[in-house]
């Protein structure tokens, strides 16, 4: 089944709001260079509005050849979560994505499986669609367990959805030791590991709904390593830290999925 590749920025804690907006505004004219795959800028969530507002996003009657997204968000509608933002206010602000499980936010912050799952479940009820990140630490590749470990993340974070909650979900497989570390998979590591996450999609939906979802690879993609990583036969975007907060450098690296 074919599959429209989906590369996303996310720009962590990173950028200004004039930055923010100059560079929403920079891949958005350039963004005819990637045409056929989805384009997705996930700023930090102060800038959200700012960056949907350049790139068009708020305006229904033109839908944005740029999507919008959020890096994360709570999964209860409304109530006391102080410091948290709730899956209907990122679609007020114009967001169509969110990336939840990030391992920044799994290490750091403690987020389990059982949360990112309840996260996912929130964010597909709101309309968002979640780009739910999984990958294993470099202990964990060394000791062999790499299949082990993103076989749990997956079944995890992936908890109690129906094939059709699924077929709307994008994965992004991204090994902890590739992230802003310089240190990329290899292409044959990345398609190993993807082609397992394929097959558990399988097992949790159908093989048909496993052929139609995306999963990107993220960690340390640049314009001259995407080529390869496109190349393979599971691997259907990326998703981009570091080489996302220069235009012509994450232009480069979508149009490589084309
Ligand atoms: C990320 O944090 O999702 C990521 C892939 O970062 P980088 O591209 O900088 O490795």
């Amino acid at each position: 089944m074919p599959r429209t590749s989906i590369v996303a920025g996310n720009w962590k804690m990173n950028l200004d709001r004039e930055a923010a907006i100059a560079l929403a505004k920079a891949v958005d004219a350039g963004r005819g260079q990637a045409e056929g795959v989805d384009v997705v800028l996930c700023p930090p969530s102060v800038y959200v509005e700012a960056v949907g507002t350049a790139i068009g996003s708020r305006d229904p009657s033109q839908p944005a050849s740029v999507g919008l997204g959020a890096q994360n968000m709570w999964d209860q509608p409304s109530g006391a979560f102080t410091g948290e933002v709730s899956a209907a206010m990122l679609v007020d602000m114009g967001c169509g994505y969110v990336i939840l499980g990030h391992s920044e936010r799994r290490v750091l912050l403690g987020e389990t499986d059982d949360l990112v799952a309840s996260k996912v479940k929130a964010a597909l009820a709101a309309g968002l669609t979640p780009i739910v990140c999984v990958g294993e630490q470099l202990a964990e590749r060394e000791a062999g367990q790499t299949h082990q470990v993103v076989s749990t993340q997956v079944r995890g974070s992936l908890a109690g959805l129906s094939a059709d909650q699924l077929a709307k979900v994008v994965v992004a497989y991204e090994p902890v030791w590739a992230i802003g570390t310089g240190k990329v998979a290899t292409p044959e590591q990345a398609q190993d590991v993807h082609a397992l996450i394929r097959s558990l999609l399988a097992e949790l939906a159908s093989p048909e709904v496993a052929a139609g979802i995306r999963i990107q690879y993220g960690g340390s993609v640049k314009a001259g390593n995407a080529a390869e990583l496109a190349a393979q036969p599971d691997i259907d975007g990326a998703l981009v830290g570091g080489a996302s907060l220069e235009a012509e450098g994450f232009l480069a690296i979508a149009a490589a999925f084309r």
